[in-house]
């Protein structure tokens, strides 16, 4: 049967918008709007320098496994994208990077890759109760899940309720998830439960860390090529109905009109944009909470453990009566070409300043959390999109059930794609 050919808009070019962008393409006209001067995934980038080496680093630096995130694995392969495993081994140090309570490294066997105790100078009575506490998390939180025990739950009522040691609740899961959702242990602790199960039970402990092997401009690149228009520098201001199309206004005054509009902006932006008729979608909207951090891109070794043998790809600070962590990812072990160059790390939350001379660039990040209310009201959102006669859509990492991640970003894009008849080339998962 042939398919009309559509006019869609996407708004905003993080994962998310590209992802629609590619898969809407296949069969539309897609124009794609992104207010910064580069396609958004990609916009901190920088490029580090060392005589006449060059190196693109993607900032933040976002990794996935191959279990968790089967439709982003499945993405990349469709288009090209090579994966490549990194090395994401880590250390939880304590009282200004003096003691390291607790440290893993992943030991590779074939495709699989198994966390082990990073050396005997880990193993302490602390680190034995973590690591008795995650094989008893591993056994028995999807059994709960499944028998609907963690139905309406928080992830801190579900770990005390079951009499999980404080240092595996405080001193791992708290700060552990603080990274990966990039947020406070107050917002940590609202997560629902269901969500960190589905996240730890897929079977991502054992298949080891990935990464885009070429970095996100690579996954862009090809990403973009089913796009018919890319506006850069083009902010939209406004989303409306006009005469049966969606009309864009962009700050500029540049107006234009689509049969249907794709938002992948965050959720808190997507709320000032549209007009009163999607008054029951800005609703739901206004639930997603947002947190704001840093990352600072630099080469001060100070952040990271004073001893060697501590030293992790990935290495954890947590200091008392700090709301987040620190963790601070050195790059030189992620990227082969760092490998014999000067030290280079990426400080996420940095709790001391880096050494001024020694720092390469700072970016802002806006990053959405989840609880109960949120996560509920993404349900309903999702519903909303199900409602025949739809034109506008909602995109985004944000917008489905699950931690707000690249493969999250990749499913709202093929929820929207599927509801607009278009066919995701891979078995979707
Ligand atoms: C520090 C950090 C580390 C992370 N690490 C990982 C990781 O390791 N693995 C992982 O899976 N995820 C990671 N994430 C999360 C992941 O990066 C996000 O979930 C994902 O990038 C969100 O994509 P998105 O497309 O939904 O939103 P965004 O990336 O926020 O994209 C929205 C786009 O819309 C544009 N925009 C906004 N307003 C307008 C407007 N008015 N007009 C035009 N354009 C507009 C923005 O500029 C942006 O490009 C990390 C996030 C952070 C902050």
């Amino acid at each position: 049967m042939m398919t009309v050919k559509k006019k869609i808009a996407v708004v905003g070019s993080g994962i998310a918008g590209l992802s629609a962008a590619w898969l809407l393409g296949r069969q539309h006209e897609v124009t794609l709007f992104e207010r910064h001067e580069n396609p958004g995934m990609g916009a901190f980038n920088l490029t580090y320098k060392e005589g006449d080496f060059e190196e693109r680093i993607d900032v933040p630096l976002r990794a996935f496994n191959t279990c968790y995130y089967q439709n982003l694995v499945a993405f990349y392969k469709a288009m090209g994208v090579e994966i490549q495993r990194t090395d994401h081994s880590a250390a939880y140090s304590s009282n200004d990077n003096r003691s390291v309570y607790f440290g893993y490294r992943y030991v590779e066997f074939g495709k699989r890759a198994f966390p082990v105790f990073a050396g005997l100078s880990k193993i302490n009575p602390k680190s034995v109760r973590i690591a008795r506490d995650t094989g008893r998390f591993l056994l028995f939180a999807k059994r709960d899940r499944r028998k609907g025990l963690t139905d309406g739950l928080t992830i801190e009522h579900y770990l005390r309720a079951n009499q999980y040691s404080s240092v595996f609740i405080e001193e791992v899961i708290f700060p552990s998830f603080a990274a990966i959702c990039t947020c406070s242990y107050a917002a940590v602790k609202q997560y629902p439960a269901e969500i960190i199960i589905d996240f730890l039970a897929s079977g991502m402990l054992f298949n080891g860390i990935w990464r885009a092997k070429r970095g996100a401009e690579d996954a862009i690149h090809k990403m973009l090529e089913n796009c018919h228009t890319l506006h850069c520098n083009a902010e939209v201001e406004s989303i409306s109905k006009h005469n049966g199309k969606v009309k864009i206004s962009e700050r500029n005054g540049n107006e234009h009109e689509f049969d249907h509009v794709v938002i992948a902006v965050q959720a808190n932006q997507a709320v000032k944009m549209i007009s009163a008729d999607e008054s029951a979608a800005g609703k739901l909207l206004k639930k997603i909470p947002y947190e704001r951090s840093e990352v600072v891109v630099h080469g001060d070794t100070d952040l990271i453990p004073r001893a060697e043998r501590d030293r992790a790809p990935v290495n954890f600070l947590l200091e008392s009566h700090q709301d987040k962590p620190m963790a601070s990812i050195w790059l030189n072990k992620i990227y082969p070409s760092l490998e014999n160059r000067s030290p280079l790390f990426q400080t996420w939350n940095p709790l001391r300043e880096p050494e001024e001379g020694t720092v390469l660039g700072r970016s802002h990040f806006e990053r959405p959390t989840v609880n109960l209310e949120s996560l509920a009201a993404i349900k309903s959102l999702n519903q909303l999109q199900k409602q025949n006669n739809r034109q506008v859509w909602y995109c985004g990492s944000y917008a489905m059930p699950g931690i707000p991640l690249l493969e999250s970003a990749v499913q709202s894009a093929m929820g929207i794609a599927q509801q607009l008849d278009v066919e995701i080339p891979w078995p979707v998962n």
